[in-house]
């Protein structure tokens, strides 16, 4: 047995630190990113601000609003070629698209199936829960010797050494993030996990090395956690919960004592289990738990605030865009993150 001493920090364990600055107002800020991937050399512009492969969250219809202000949506596992087919849009927003596998034979059908079809397609994510396995990363392999010129997304890792051995494996970008999602139990059910603040700046740190990109995956919380997790060197930041109980999500919307609520639940969950595979095998226990949220109508209003609070985090640390968030980061670390007097 051994300690890791060293303190890993959470988003809400720090705030930016404001700084000087020229910008004249937040209106100024560049939000827009352009990247060009490590194996699959394409590039790829927009703000990198991604929606989870989620139910009610990962689904066309949030593709398609997300698309306009040039965000990736991740497609939960179950779209194959007939949901796809069914979509008129799909063709002028499939650039602001991934795609979702796991790691089984079914997924590897489908998504062959997919790019048979819609050869377009040039995001692939290769989500697990965990993403420590030889098993991964020998998937990742064969998913990268079969299709060369797609940008591979793999994941979930936390920390330096396993996030090169997914790029050596290879991966594009690296989805970083274990047990700090808003329906996650991970932490509850099996004690492990990393603080999602410390694992951004440790695996981006280790992907920019190599030439790759990361993704902060969960525990954003607020339109602040975005600006946090971008200052802290992600490359782009994936939202679940923040994005869900949107009327896009398409989820069914119930009522209670007047007002309107929307099912979340984890993709571990006994739900998400139940529906995508006829419930969890006895050697296996939930990951993932169900909640009702508020229904918040249009996902645009959201994604306007969103953007308003990282354009905002900008200016106050003198940052005219995006790109230039994290050189202008200084992170103080803090015992309370804000007032919560009347909530937040
Ligand atoms: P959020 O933005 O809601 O805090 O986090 C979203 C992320 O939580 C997802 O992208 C995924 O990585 C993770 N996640 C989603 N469902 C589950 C689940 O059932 N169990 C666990 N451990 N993680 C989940």
């Amino acid at each position: 047995m051994r300690i890791e001493e060293d303190l890993k920090l959470d988003y809400s364990d720090v705030l930016l630190r404001p700084k000087r600055s020229t910008l004249k107002s937040r209106k100024d800020v560049n939000l827009l990113r352009t990247y060009r991937f490590k194996y699959s050399k394409n590039e790829w512009s927009g703000i990198p601000i991604m929606a989870a492969n989620m139910d009610g969250v990962g689904e066309l219809g949030v593709a398609e609003k997300l698309s306009e202000f040039e965000m990736i949506t991740c497609l939960t596992k179950q779209h194959n070629v007939k949901k796809l087919k069914e979509n008129k849009k799909i063709k002028s927003i499939y650039q602001n698209i991934a795609l979702s596998i796991g790691i089984k034979k079914e997924d590897f059908e489908n998504l062959d199936k997919i790019l048979k079809e819609f050869s377009f397609f040039n995001f692939i994510c290769i989500d697990v829960a965990n993403g420590y396995s030889e098993h991964f990363t020998s998937f990742i392999k064969s998913i990268r010797d079969k299709y060369p010129t797609k940008t591979i997304i793999a994941g979930n890792v936390v920390t330096a050494d396993m996030t090169q051995e997914l790029i050596l494996s290879g991966a594009d970008i690296v989805k970083v993030g274990i047990g700090p999602g808003s329906v996650c139990t991970t932490r509850i059910q099996t004690g492990v996990g990393y603080p999602q603040l410390s694992a951004v700046i440790e695996c981006a740190d280790a992907a920019h090395g190599l030439g790759a990109h990361i993704i902060a995956d969960g525990g954003c919380t607020c339109a602040g956690d975005v600006a946090k997790g971008f200052g802290a060197g992600a490359d782009f930041v994936m939202l679940g919960g923040m994005l869900a109980g949107h009327d896009e999500g398409s989820g069914k919307i119930v009522k209670n004592n007047g007002k309107k609520y929307i099912e979340f639940y984890g993709s571990s969950s006994d739900i998400a289990n139940k529906k995508h595979y006829g419930g969890l095998s006895d050697y296996r226990s939930s990951e993932g738990k169900t909640v009702r949220i508020k229904y918040r109508g249009k996902v645009k209003d959201t994604i306007l605030n969103i953007l308003g609070g990282v354009r905002s985090s900008c200016t106050y640390v003198g940052a005219p865009s995006l790109k230039q968030l994290s050189k202008c980061t200084t992170f103080v670390r803090v015992a309370r993150q804000f007032n919560d007097t009347f909530g937040r």
